[in-house]
């Protein structure tokens, strides 16, 4: 279902401009506007969902074999050395547009960008602590 004023929705039914590289049923694939390197490109999914928890998990499963499938494609004619595929969820995980979409983010040497997470240290206690929260 389409949602008012939701700017992804309006561009994956062509109310809105974009430089679409794929489409079928279930997404539309564009170009990003601000690129963070050459390529960088949405999976935008059909029917709005505000972000990974509420996409049914038949549409989670076929964005990830189209990614799959992009990469292979990007790495062939973009000439690319790697792809990160990232996902936010949230504004506190950098989610800007409330409409699920997965980046492809073709990676080149030197191109400069990096992922910017820093790892820190856990114990193995709290390691475990952790492990027991989520499964038990
Ligand atoms: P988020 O931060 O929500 O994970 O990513 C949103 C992305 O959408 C950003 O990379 C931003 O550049 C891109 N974006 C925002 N508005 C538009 C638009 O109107 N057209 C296109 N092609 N990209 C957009
Ligand atoms: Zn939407």
């Amino acid at each position: 279902m389409k949602k008012e004023d939701c700017i992804f929705c309006k561009i994956v039914q062509g109310e809105l401009p974009s430089r679409t590289i794929y489409e079928d049923g279930d997404f539309r694939v564009i170009l990003d506007l601000k690129p963070v390197t050459r390529g960088h490109a949405l999976i935008l999914a059909r029917e709005h969902a505000d972000n990974l928890y509420e996409l049914p998990e038949e549409t989670a499963g076929k964005a990830m074999i189209l990614a799959r499938r992009l990469a292979g494609i990007f790495r062939e004619k973009l000439h690319c050395d790697g792809l990160n595929l990232m996902q936010n969820n949230g504004e506190v995980a950098g989610q800007t547009v409330t409409h699920f979409h997965l980046h492809m983010i073709p990676r080149y040497e030197g191109d400069g960008q990096e992922i910017n997470l820093v790892p820190g240290e856990a114990t193995q206690e709290e390691l475990e602590a952790v492990r027991k929260q989520i499964t038990e």
